[in-house]
């Protein structure tokens, strides 16, 4: 499903956050949202969650005006960088969880949520707890439940912001074979520049608030728009 931001702004108080971004997602692409802390990456996908309401601007999932829907009417999965799974429920139980409160069948249920541990390779361990995975492993079950109830987005914030150099490396990787298989449309928050070059299709580089470039990554890596892409992006060593 296609998103696009209309001339949104948001502000908090006097501090203007997010301030006129346009923007446009193609369905099924995988797309970074880039810049520094404070830039107002995770107040965009808030608003595009519907988690936030924009000042100002509208914004449409697959043609729709979603301005005014509810997170649920939108039918988003997200994920956020610190583990948000219940502690008291088995990994199978985490992934269930969404299909549940909807009522689906039992036995569906049960089908579907073997289908997702395969998917996030962490098939054999639906008995285990929150506390005897690792974070990267957590992370994976984070996605699996939010991809449980077939999101039209997928949003992720800094998802993996929490774990190892090493950890993040590889799930980047996975995360790209991931959306390979899926498909589905998802909008990726990160700082790191290294982390949006490889994962993403496109990426949009946000500063202050406000939208500097949008582009795949070779074409911001080669034609930076402003000082600050530049800088922001420079060469990867
Ligand atoms: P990023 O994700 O790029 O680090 P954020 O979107 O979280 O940036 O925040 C942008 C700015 O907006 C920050 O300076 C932050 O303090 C401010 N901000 C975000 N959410 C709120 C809020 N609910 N109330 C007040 N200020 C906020
Ligand atoms: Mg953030």
């Amino acid at each position: 499903m296609g998103i696009v931001v209309e001339n949104v702004s948001k502000r908090f108080g006097s501090f203007q956050a997010v301030e006129q971004v346009n923007l446009e997602i193609k369905s099924g692409s995988l797309v970074a949202l880039l810049g520094p802390s404070g830039s107002g990456k995770s107040t965009l996908l808030r608003l595009i969650a519907g988690l936030e309401m924009p000042d100002s601007g509208k914004i449409y999932l697959t043609g729709k005006d979603a301005t005014h829907q509810s997170v649920q009417e939108r039918n988003i999965g997200f994920v956020f960088q610190h583990y948000a799974l219940f502690k008291h429920l088995t990994v199978r139980q985490n992934v269930a969880f969404g299909l549940e409160i909807r009522k689906v069948a039992k036995k569906k249920i049960a089908g579907r949520v073997e289908q997702l541990l395969e998917l996030v390779q962490l098939h054999g361990l639906g008995d285990r707890y929150p506390s005897q995975l690792s974070g990267g492993q957590r992370q994976r079950v984070a996605l699996a439940r939010a991809l449980a109830v077939e999101p039209n987005v997928l949003l992720l914030d800094e998802p993996f912001g929490a774990l190892d150099a090493k950890v993040r490396k590889d799930l980047r990787a996975w995360l790209r074979r991931l959306h390979d298989e899926v498909h589905v449309t998802t909008v990726f928050v990160t700082h790191d520049q290294e982390e949006a070059m490889e994962v993403a299709d496109e990426l949009v580089v946000m500063n202050q608030g406000k939208v500097e470039q949008i582009g795949t990554p070779a074409e911001i890596y080669d034609r930076p728009a402003s000082a600050f892409v530049m800088s922001f992006i420079g060469p990867v060593n």
